[in-house]
Order: C-alpha cells, then structure tokens, then sequence
C-alpha cells in the first residue's frame, strides 16, 4: 500500500485562543490549510519527440526513464513549444526535474543542477527536418517562432483538427475521444469534422473493441451535436485565432456563417477582443477554399450556422462588456456568459480600457490587477446577479 499526503492543518489548540480568534463566515480563524508544494522528481531525458498540432505547429514533448510522481507514473511530459525546450537548455541524456501539480499535464521544469555541468552533453536538441507524422519537410515562416509542418493533410494535424472539434468547449460528442478518432481515420471512414454525421452505427461496429451499445451510443450523440450552438460550431471548426471566447464574440456579432463569411477584416476587427493581426488571420482562413467546403458540408449536415435569441445590444446590460476571471461560487464560467448575453451583455477574454466590469471570483490572478490600473469596475458574483436581477 502507498499513499502520499499533500498537506497538513495546522491549529490553536487552546479553547480560550479559539474563541478569541472567532469564525469568519464559516472559516475558523484558528485553523488553516497548508498544502504541500507540488510534486517534483528527478529522472532521465531519453528522448524529445514532436508532434504536430492543429495548425502544424511542431510541439515538442520529453520521454522520460518512468518516475513516480504525484500518485501515478510518468513516462511523458510536456515541454509546451520550441521556445520553451530552448529556455529550459535541456538535453537527451540529462537528469531532469519533473513537476506534477494536482490535475495538471506533467512538466519538464529544468536540467536537475548537476547535470549541466556533466562532460559529452548532447546538442541542443532541434525541431525535426521532416514532420514525424507525414515527413513533409518542416517549415519556419518568417517571423513565426515555432516550426511548421506545412502539409494541410498531414494526418497528425487532421486528428488534431478532429479531436478539437468533437472536444470540450466545441460539439463535444459523448463517446467520440482521442481514441476513437484515431481508429477512425485508420479505417478511412473520415478525413474531416463533416465526416462524423455521415457515420452509421454498421461501420462503428467494425472498429475494434466497440459494441453494438456504444455504436448506437456514438451515432446518437453525434447526431445530438447538431443542436450546439453556432458559437461552438465556429469555434470547432478550427480556424487559428478563434478560441472559445473570440468564437463567442463572433458569433454575437455576425449573428450567421454568412455574414461571418462576407465580412471584411475590418468588419472582423470590430469584434470585442480582436485586433487587426488577428482579424487578418481569421478572414483569409475564411476565404480559404478548404474551410468554405467543410462549412458548406456542415450545413448540409444540419448544424446551428446562426445565432438563435435577440441579437446583442437588445437586452438591459446592452453595449456593456464584461470579462470573468477566477472561479465563481456558484455559476460556472459558461453560465455566467450565458446570462450576461442573454441581457445583451458582451464577454470578452482580455481586459482593456472599454471593458466595463471584471467579474472576479476566488483566485483571479492578473487581470483583477489589470482591472484595478485601469479602473475597470469589479463585481463578484452577487454583484453581477444583482446587476442582472435589477436590470
Ligand atoms: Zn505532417
């Protein structure tokens, strides 16, 4: 048996003392929570690996000699980009300190100290020559800091696309992971997101390890991601620049596929949160031939490619704009949007000087600092029912 302790609570152990130093709201002032520093180990670098992402950027990761770290055992680890792997100066063959905090995808934090100084270190080590995945020769975009693989039916980059648009935040189709999408490209049976609502529960059947129940299960689910709505269909569909907030601003302000797709950059960049590099960025992905292609298979599918409900600038928080940060006591963040655009509110991620409330809750990090330089009103989260309620 092995168990790990993570923190400690330390108290007063004098009733008199306990009773002077009293309760605020449900918290007894003579007590506290110490949790322990997260978790780190030392083990060896065997190798670095790359891999492509949505938009071909190579992401490098560490293969590490298996450690024990936090509860469970790592053998991968992140290294986040190029620029990082740089900074870090690590090397295959160092010891290396690994970072395990809670939930959190394992870390490489640094070489451990001993081992920069240890003699017939290798090279630094580089983005490969050819991608790993379709060994289309790598590219390097002037100006771009990351290296590319520029073949757009790089199979690493299309599941990347995939899992993206089935994942969280987008359609979020039950049943449809990582996984399953690889076993389904591997039998040919979808190149692209429009691929999925052409799916029969016959064809799910003949990948390994799936039953008739899940077959049904996966088809049914994804025939239910036809009711999403718009913002989460734009922000699927994978276009660089477009996160779930900026895909929700969009939607708001375009209101349709179509008038998304006849705007101009300009028109792009008046949306809360966008500036001119990446409303450039978006527009010629719109223009692109590929993406027209998908979105008109998409339609034909059946997906929401218009906002339902009033349009913005109709409800009482009209011409406002809110940013959230923190974790709300009860709303979650997307309750929280939903109902600020339902009263006509807008939400945006980044705090300027036309955000008009910052809605802060517990650990908010640097945007309440932000807000308070710029003297941008902060409410908590009764504040903000208040300013919806009395509205
Ligand atoms: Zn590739």
């Amino acid at each position: 048996l092995e168990f790990e302790i993570d923190g400690v609570v330390v108290k007063v152990d004098d009733g008199e003392l306990q009773r002077r130093l009293g309760v605020v709201g449900r918290d007894p002032r003579w007590a506290i929570a110490w949790k322990f520093p997260p978790t780190t180990k030392i083990t060896t670098l065997l190798d670095i690996q790359w891999n492509p992402g949505k938009f071909g950027d190579l992401h490098p990761f560490a293969v590490l000699e298996p450690v024990h770290v936090g509860g469970v055992t790592v053998k991968l680890a992140t290294l986040h980009n190029e620029e990082d792997l740089a900074r870090k100066d690590l090397r295959v063959g160092d010891e290396v300190i690994v970072l395990r905090a809670g939930d959190v995808i394992p870390q490489v934090v640094s070489p451990a100290p001993h081992a920069v100084e240890r003699k017939g270190r290798a090279k630094p080590p580089l983005p490969p020559a050819n991608c790993p995945v379709c060994d289309t020769p790598t590219i390097k975009p002037e100006g771009h800091v990351f290296t590319k693989c520029p073949n757009r039916d790089c199979p690493g980059r299309r599941w990347q696309l995939m899992r993206h648009f089935v994942g969280r935040g987008a359609l979020d189709i039950d049943g449809l992971g990582e996984k399953q999408v690889s076993a389904l490209m591997d039998a040919g049976l979808v190149t692209d997101a429009a691929d999925f609502y052409a799916l029969t529960p016959e064809q799910l059947i003949e990948l390994e390890g799936m039953g008739e129940i899940s077959a049904n299960r996966i088809v049914a689910a994804i025939a239910a991601s036809r009711e999403r709505p718009f913002a989460r269909v734009l922000f699927g569909l994978g276009i660089e620049g477009v996160g779930e907030v900026t895909g929700r601003s969009l939607a708001q302000r375009f209101r349709s596929i179509d008038a998304l797709l006849a705007a101009t950059p300009e028109d792009i960049e008046a949306t809360p949160g966008i500036g001119p590099i990446v409303a450039a960025l978006i527009a010629g992905q719109l223009a692109d031939e590929r993406m027209r292609d998908l979105i008109e298979r998409l339609r034909k599918a059946g997906l929401q490619l218009e906002e339902e409900g009033p349009p913005p600038g109709d409800g009482p928080l009209s011409g406002k704009t809110f940013v959230l940060t923190g974790t709300l006591p009860d709303l979650t963040r997307e309750q929280a949007t939903e109902r600020i655009v339902a009263a006509g509110g807008r939400v945006t991620s980044s705090i300027s000087k036309k955000t008009d409330y910052l809605v802060a809750g517990e650990s908010p990090g640097s945007k309440l600092e932000k807000a308070e330089r710029l003297s941008v009103a902060v409410l908590d989260e009764a504040g903000l029912l208040e300013l919806l309620g009395a509205s």
